[in-house]
């Protein structure tokens, strides 16, 4: 059962297996009600509305250094960002620079469009690439569906409302419910982190520098002062955040230098702030790049053959995704395969046996003798083996057969 489905527990079924989906950067298991494209005609309408007094009194983009400054910026934050969710090419990608010299705020709503109010710039002095952090920072919320998830969200708390209101006794589980809230609350510490977590990887890919990160946040928590129109009214600034960016920070120091040595391609712009993209057209980089994932530190240590697999009673867990494994194991989606096995974290004969071929199929040829060797010895014990009395989860694969007949083609080193 996923996190999610879980966390509804008390909610019907049928609700509930609609209402889960996955989120598109980071594979969490997220509510989510509403299509992404219905959520993109409500950002639309937003944007108008927000930008509509401001445009009347003719404070969009009037100050066109400004202006100008903060288009290279998220130009090439968009390059990054379509990279890692390519069906992004076809969003309304674009950035309005609002006069408002006392607000310090930003946003980007689903579907691409950007805001940020040049108190943002000009009160704490921010530098390229603070600047970037921020708005980079705001496209990951984009990105990660936060916006649909937070309208679930309000969705669902009606739903339930209204169950608890009909007197209906297997609804009202209030606790579940308030855990399941403060979980998904796309404002809460879990969404920021999210979004924190991947603004910092495209500002870092775009040639932004990671560090600028923490000393944004630092700058921003010293102007504190108004609270009410600032970014620090949805995103509070805690020590721990501070401390989790900089943890970061060295993972992304080599994306930011590769990016550094070869900056980003350049794309011609249109005249005009609203850029309609349409697929194929300017955004389209000169070289057909591979779609980027999020770096997985857990990945890393499984490349270095040092992979984790901690969990002996997530059999349930295993079983469950064991036709996604079997179809990833099939198809050779290796990364992928690897990434699902890892987040079981089911100890298992055929579990390691999975990341051997893995780590085989990904060139990883030390790490994959360790697997196969962690699969050919757990496969001696009842307690380690997925033959089972009751529970079958080898999927088709003879073990340790299979893990010896990997050892033998991958030889002694
Ligand atoms: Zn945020």
């Amino acid at each position: 059962m996923t996190p999610c489905l879980r966390r509804l527990g008390a909610l019907a079924l049928g609700v509930a297996l609609a209402a889960c989906s996955t989120n598109p950067m980071t594979g969490r298991s997220q509510l989510s009600l509403l299509p992404e494209s219905q959520v993109i005609a409500q950002g639309r309408q937003a944007y108008a509305a927000e930008l509509k007094p401001w445009q009347a009194k003719g404070k969009i983009n009037n100050d066109p250094a400004l202006k100008a400054r903060v288009d290279a910026i998220t130009d090439r934050l968009i390059e990054q960002a379509i990279r890692y969710r390519p069906d992004t090419r076809g969003w309304n990608w674009q950035v309005a620079v609002i006069d408002a010299p006392k607000t310090l705020n930003a946003f980007c709503l689903p579907g691409g469009r950007m805001a940020i109010y040049s108190g943002l710039v000009t009160k704490i002095e921010a530098s390229d690439d603070e600047i970037a952090q921020v708005m980079a920072h705001e496209i990951g919320h984009a990105l990660a569906n936060h916006g649909a998830e937070k309208m679930s969200v309000g969705m669902m708390s009606d739903i339930l409302v209204a169950a608890v209101a009909g007197g209906n006794r297997g609804y009202q589980q209030v606790g579940d419910l308030a855990a399941l809230l403060a979980w998904q609350l796309p404002n809460s510490r879990g969404a920021e982190r999210e979004a924190d977590r991947i603004g910092i990887e495209i500002a870092a890919r775009a040639g932004y520098d990671p560090d600028a990160a923490v000393s944004l946040w630092k700058k921003m928590q010293a102007e504190g002062g108004d609270r009410g129109s600032s970014l620090l009214s949805t995103h509070p600034a805690p020590a721990e955040r501070m401390t989790e960016l900089a943890q970061l920070v060295p993972a992304m120091r080599p994306l930011y230098a590769e990016a550094r040595a070869s900056p980003p391609s350049a794309f011609t712009r249109l005249p005009v702030n609203a850029r309609d993209i349409t697929p194929g057209s300017e955004l389209t980089p000169p070289v057909a790049l591979k779609p980027l994932t999020l770096l997985s530190p857990a990945l890393e240590q499984f490349k270095r053959g040092e992979a984790l697999l901690p969990c002996d009673d997530c059999a349930l867990g295993f079983q469950l995704r064991q036709g996604k494994l079997r179809a990833l194991h099939a198809e050779g989606d290796w990364e992928a395969l690897a990434r699902e096995v890892l987040d079981v974290g089911y100890t298992r004969d055929i579990a390691w046996y999975y990341l051997g071929a893995a780590a085989e199929g990904l060139g990883h040829a030390a790490a994959a003798r360790r697997y196969y060797a962690q699969a050919a010895s757990l496969a001696r014990f009842r307690e380690t083996r997925c033959q089972g009395v009751l529970l079958d989860l080898c999927g088709g694969i003879t073990l340790p057969e299979a893990a010896r007949e990997g050892l033998k083609r991958l030889g002694d080193d």
